[in-house]
């Protein structure tokens, strides 16, 4: 049997063991099932999200549990909207207790490293309050060693990678929803779910700089995509996963994998 770096590929006795000789990082994806034009497909921000873990756990003694699929309703003015069909979300108190839930569960079976990986732009703040209640929790539980870094896979992009994905100029993360950035990974890494031609020719989104409630889709151009798609390719693609991928383990080993906590790793 080959060595999977995901939970639920995993006997328990060997999640336990991983835990307990390999002191493994558990990684917690966090997507959306959310529109991403006509183009990608709805499940874009948890599959990207799962797949950069993935390769993250490989280098640093990971195991990737389960994503939470569902995530904090999509925006106007930063995924589009919830009002687009199959744009299934949660609200903001349902994914603080689901995700609170889960980490709480990870540190009672022993992990004392846990990294929540963030896939879609809404979770921000819902991700940062369940981080913060589970912490609390533990340690009103006597459990303080318990160490949670939360990030998005995507949370810098080097200038030279930006100067090739987008010779028109970055259009900025919150915009970045069904265009260059995950079109590209999605085709370096799952082309069979991508379908370019039925990337849209829309002109980018132009919004005011306030939100209104309820919002207003004549805000969204119609294909949902909030910048234009073209000029992503399978290159580009690779680039950034290759890009994120050192992002994720380098922030993971840089926390968890120091000399200091590598003199306590007991690798078998
Ligand atoms: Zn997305
Ligand atoms: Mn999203």
């Amino acid at each position: 049997m080959s060595r999977s770096v995901m939970m639920s590929d995993l006997s328990w006795p060997e999640y336990k063991r991983r835990l307990e000789e390999e002191d493994a990082i558990i990684l917690l994806p966090v997507g959306a099932v959310e529109q991403h034009g006509y183009h990608l497909p709805l499940g874009t921000d948890w599959i990207m999200a799962t797949e950069m873990s993935r390769r993250a756990a490989e280098r640093v003694g990971g195991i990737v549990a389960p994503p939470v699929m569902y995530a904090y309703k999509s925006q106007i003015r930063s995924g589009g909207g919830n009002h687009y069909c199959g744009t299934t979300s949660l609200d903001g108190a349902s994914l603080i207790e689901m995700v609170r839930d889960v980490l709480k569960e990870f540190a009672r079976h022993g992990a004392r490293k846990i990294a929540v990986i963030d896939g879609h732009y809404e979770n921000e703040f819902f991700l940062t309050e369940a981080c913060d209640l589970a912490v609390r929790d533990l340690r009103y539980d006597g459990v303080t060693d318990v160490r949670i870094l939360k990030m998005r896979y995507c949370e810098e992009i080097s200038d030279e990678v930006l100067e090739i994905a987008y010779p028109a100029g970055y259009p900025g993360l919150a915009l970045e929803h069904g265009a260059v950035l995950e079109t590209s990974m999605m085709l370096h890494l799952f082309p069979h779910l991508v379908d370019v031609s039925k990337i849209s020719d829309d002109p980018p989104a132009d919004f005011p700089p306030y939100d209104l409630y309820p919002g207003n889709p004549d805000w969204v151009p119609p294909s949902g995509c909030l910048a234009p798609a073209h000029g992503s390719s399978a290159e580009i693609g690779k680039m950034l996963v290759d890009e994120f991928t050192d992002l994720v383990s380098g922030a993971l080993e840089a926390q968890f994998r120091t000399a200091q906590t590598a003199a306590e790793r007991k690798v078998s």
